[in-house]
């Protein structure tokens, strides 16, 4: 049985993953950068190891040192959290020949999955429904051409070795073929060092639904049901919820068993989920497999009520799981907002910096996955989400006030965040009446930077009062008698509190 885990990641997925190890009795390894020596997955371990400078390349994709902190530390098993090296198909083989259990699938399964044209082969034996489109790599313009012309335009032109929204291009007219390949294939080789790339049919105004599964070594695979990931900017989920507003009992139960299908297809076992593409008449589609825990996991364990990285972790360690399907059910409703250090009003530009002030919001039914703290330091190296805000209600309306309550009572200052921009999406008729599409924030645009009280209750007068109450005690403590700097003890508001008490101030 795992012992002790060495987490490979930084930041809330970190801490998260370290909170289910403390609850199991296991002991935990963090590893950081130089940028992170104050990080909260450092100090949340039960020891820490220095693994290099900042850039990623040379601390937490540093397949070598991790595996040398490994051996050091004695940690049994490595889990990888979602990005750097998770999707590492030679990683993964490295933990085994070192003797190391790696929380998580088989190279063999990570690689089918994570080369899409592969996938989309595996899918297509397997019976799953995939985009129409090519089913090999396509090279020239001649082949391009020829595909496209089979499908129909609109198509989109995907890197075969794409993630993250990258290496993508919507191609409208057959005047930007050429260029739309061209640029694909270029910017496929410089993200991924891989210049494949095959195309697809557009799915007009879809939606994103993807399926989460659970698979052990034993032959049992479940899903966990859908969630619905349609609130995307630049194809980067934004705002996550579970059930889907837009799926029927029928589409469920056909869906999850093609989700299960795509699992077993590669013999799958661990945390996984299948990505559907979705029309309006709920034709689905394959898009691809993430061989990882998700980003928005929390939503499914809690309307499951299942800890994910619990199960990832008896998984590696052979157990069996405890469910069939049969057994699984989903309770009422759940909503994740993606909280970035980003100014929306500015082209939503990363906004890293120093946190100065930060209450989070607690109460019946939240919970904040976070990693960042008063005083702490927001690095510029690393992805700029700071939390996830996950909130549940009995039904999705109360889902929404609820977030609504959370993100009114979730105050940062010292860093621009999104918090006002998710509350705004929470009010947008669209994403209250859960028809919307993967074009709903490009389309709601204006309604979502607008100025103003933007809930009638006040909550962004509240936020203005805030900042003028920081710039005020920022001045009054530098016009103090000794017109030094002087840090507080406490937060600004406990310290305004404390004022107004001691009218001697
Ligand atoms: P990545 O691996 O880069 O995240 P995906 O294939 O998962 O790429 O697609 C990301 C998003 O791009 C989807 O959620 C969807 O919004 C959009 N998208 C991808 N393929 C299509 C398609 N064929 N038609 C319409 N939208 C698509």
């Amino acid at each position: 049985m795992i012992q002790k885990v060495l987490v490979a990641n930084r930041g809330e997925i970190a801490v998260r993953i370290m909170r289910s190890c403390r609850e199991m009795g296991i002991k935990t390894v963090a590893v950081f950068s130089e940028a992170d020596r104050s990080s909260m997955h450092v100090r949340y371990a039960d020891e820490a190891y220095f693994i290099g400078a900042a850039p990623s390349t040379e601390s937490y994709l540093n397949i070598d040192k991790i595996i040398g902190v490994a051996k050091q530390s004695g940690a049994d098993a490595i889990h990888p959290g979602y990005g750097f090296l998770s999707e590492k198909a030679s990683f993964s083989e490295r933990c085994a020949a070192e003797g190391i259990i790696f929380i998580g699938p088989s190279a063999y399964a990570i690689s089918t999955m994570g080369d899409k044209i592969t996938a989309r082969k595996t899918m297509i034996a397997a019976g799953v429904p995939v985009v129409p489109g090519t089913t090999d790599k396509v090279t020239s313009e001649k082949e391009a051409l020829a595909a496209i012309k089979e499908i129909g335009l609109p198509v989109m032109i995907k890197a075969s070795a794409g993630g993250g929204g990258k290496g993508m291009r919507l191609v409208k007219r057959d005047k930007d073929i050429v260029g739309s390949l061209r640029a694909a294939r270029s910017e496929a080789a410089s993200s991924f060092g891989d210049d494949s790339v095959y195309i697809e049919k557009y799915i007009d105004s879809p939606h994103h639904i993807e399926f989460q599964i659970l698979a052990d070594k034993h032959g049992n695979t479940v899903h966990l049901f859908e969630r619905e990931c349609s609130v995307q900017r630049r194809h980067q989920k934004v705002v996550e919820e579970t059930p889907s507003p837009i799926m029927t009992p029928e589409k469920r139960i056909e869906m999850g068993n093609a989700a299960v299908a795509a699992a077993k297809a590669v013999n799958y076992s661990g945390a996984g989920t299948i990505e559907f593409i979705v029309d309006d008449n709920l034709n689905y589609y394959f898009l691809e497999m993430n061989t990882r825990l998700q980003v928005e996991h929390p939503i499914t364990e809690r309307v499951v009520g299942v800890d994910l990285v619990k199960e990832q972790i008896n998984i590696a360690n052979n157990l069996e799981l405890t469910f069939k399907q049969e057994d699984l059910r989903q309770h009422g409703h759940a909503i994740e907002c993606r909280v970035y250090a980003e100014d929306a009003e500015n082209n939503f530009m990363p906004n890293p910096g120093l946190i100065r002030h930060l209450t989070e919001p607690y109460g019946f039914g939240v919970r904040c996955d976070g990693y960042v703290y008063e005083g702490y330091t927001i690095p510029i190296y690393y992805d700029s989400m700071i939390a996830k805000l996950i909130v549940w209600g009995e039904n999705r309306d109360e889902a929404i006030e609820r977030m609504k309550r959370a993100l009114f009572e979730y105050k940062i200052t010292g860093v621009k965040t999104s918090i006002r921009f998710l509350s705004r999406i929470m009010d947008a008729p669209d994403f209250r009446s859960g028809r919307y599409t993967t074009h709903f924030i490009e389309n709601n645009l204006p309604f979502l930077l607008a100025e103003g009280d933007f809930d009638g209750k006040g909550a962004q007068l509240y936020e203005d009062v805030a900042v003028m109450v920081a710039f005020f005690d920022y001045q009054s403590r530098l016009t103090a008698k000794t017109l030094r700097w002087a840090p507080l003890k406490s937060s600004i508001w406990k310290h305004i509190g404390r004022r107004k008490a001691n009218t001697e101030m």
